[in-house]
């Protein structure tokens, strides 16, 4: 019997890729390829690209040396790049790096199989086109992770913000949202497979907006609630939220809903107004501070993380303290923290100069970190004998006798093993922390 052609595939970046990267692995077994994850087996190696900051693209650069090395010993190999420098880059990158193959964007994926042939017949190929209506809606991902407890499923995709800063709309093009019908479809078969947990992705889920046939409208506080209402014991989590967009409606579906996850990522990248407009995030720091304060009183429990971006155009020292001065007053329970690094055609790139000193952008941002690891560590200290219910994911790195899972504030536990197994659901009492992680003992 004739063996299947390999396929071997290197994911980089955020959520999406990930989930962009179980599409593609679909879509070529539908094709009849088979998945290998040990990349000297593999005859097509497909390489999921990020382009958010610059050093993304370098950890990218210096994959494709490593692939050329490969090809060397084996030049019937095919290789090529997908996702958002894909898409970014386009043609140049065959013609920078001869090695390649295939270039394909975000929204080209359908078209992999033929290019793949092509490119086996010695054919270079690019696909960037981008798409106003492709959601992969029909396509049941391939999960490639290992624990079979949590699952990204993408409910939209693309950005329609422009953020002056941000490569995301070019790469990934303008926002459609995906049938809800597909989501649950997705949702209950993946609960019927044991998964335990779902986490709906966007890049703005509170935008979510479809319309069906009918004329009838969805939010993304419907959708959240139609997920929530597959199982009570299937988790439900949601990422990214936007401060402009995110409603009361969708709060109050939360507290509805024990089993939709007490966290949200709210992303306020600056503390300062005149940033805020300077960076187009369509809101001011009363705006934000104010869906903060909807969560507190909503959600009393619910934990709230954030991107933190330091050093864009023209900040001030003032408008560093503003962003200082914010993170105290939202008290968050972990953040995600770096430095501008200016995309090339982005708006900011076009008209903003990228006029703050390195050394200025390190030392910024050196006090968010921080600030934002004392404000960890007490978060973590004020959960000291409190009982969380834990969904456990895995062995703990130190120990097998060790369980980690998280609560469903999206905090890390690791407690002693006992007789529980990956996918319970564990109560247990905070005895510890570390700096990373809440140390536990199992209660019931
Ligand atoms: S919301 Fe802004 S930062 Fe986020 S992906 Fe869209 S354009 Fe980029």
């Amino acid at each position: 019997m004739e063996s299947k052609t390999k396929l071997y595939i290197e994911t980089y970046g955020c959520q999406m890729n990930i989930a962009d990267s179980e599409v593609v692995a679909s879509i070529l077994k539908e094709s009849g390829y088979e998945i290998t994850e040990d990349i000297q087996l593999a005859d097509v190696i497909l390489v999921n690209t990020c382009s958010i900051r610059e050093n993304a693209e370098q950890r990218v650069w210096g994959r494709l040396d490593v692939f050329r090395q490969i090809k060397k010993k084996k030049p019937q190999l095919t290789i090529g790049v997908i996702g958002c420098m894909a898409e970014r880059l386009k043609e140049k990158l065959i013609e920078e790096e001869k090695t390649i193959d295939i270039v394909v964007g975000p929204d080209a994926y359908r078209d992999l199989p033929g290019l793949l042939e092509n490119a086996g017949l010695g054919h270079k190929a690019v696909n960037v086109l981008l798409s106003r209506e492709e959601t992969y809606a029909d396509i049941s991902p391939i999960r490639l992770d290992k624990n079979r407890i949590s699952a990204f499923v993408s409910i939209m995709r693309g950005c329609n913000n422009m953020c002056s800063y941000c490569i995301v709309p070019y790469v990934r093009g303008a926002e459609r949202s995906r049938d809800p019908k597909s989501i649950l479809k997705e949702v209950s078969e993946l609960f019927e497979k044991g998964y335990k947990e779902v986490t709906l992705i966007g890049q703005n889920v509170d935008s979510y907006n479809w319309k069906d046939e009918n004329n009838e409208k969805f939010s993304f506080g419907q959708l959240l609630e139609m997920v929530a209402q597959v199982s009570p014991t299937l988790r439900v989590r949601f990422s990214t939220s936007h401060p402009k967009d995110m409603s009361d409606e969708v709060l109050h579906k939360m507290a509805k809903h024990a089993n939709i996850c007490r966290h949200i990522h709210l992303p306020a990248q600056s503390g300062s107004t005149r940033v805020l407009e300077l960076m187009k995030r369509g809101y001011t720091r009363e705006w934000y501070l104010d869906r903060i304060k909807a969560i507190r009183t909503i959600l009393p429990d619910c934990a709230v993380s954030t991107d933190i971006m330091t050093g864009f155009s023209g900040e001030t020292e003032e408008d560093h303290l503003d962003t200082l001065r914010l993170m105290k007053e939202v008290n968050y329970d972990f953040a995600y923290m770096f430095k501008y690094s200016e995309r090339p055609n982005t708006y900011a790139a076009r008209h903003l100069k990228d006029d703050i000193q390195e050394s200025i952008k390190s030392r910024r941002l050196t006090e968010i970190i921080d600030l934002q690891n004392e404000l960890s560590s007490k978060s973590k200290k004020e959960d000291l004998g409190k009982v969380f219910e834990v969904l456990v994911e895995g062995y703990s790195k130190k120990s097998k006798d060790r369980l980690f899972g998280r609560t469903s504030q999206n905090k890390v536990v690791v407690f002693p093993r006992k007789n529980y197994n990956i996918g319970d659901y564990v109560q247990v009492e905070i005895i510890d922390s570390t700096s990373a992680t809440l140390i536990g003992e199992s209660v019931n």
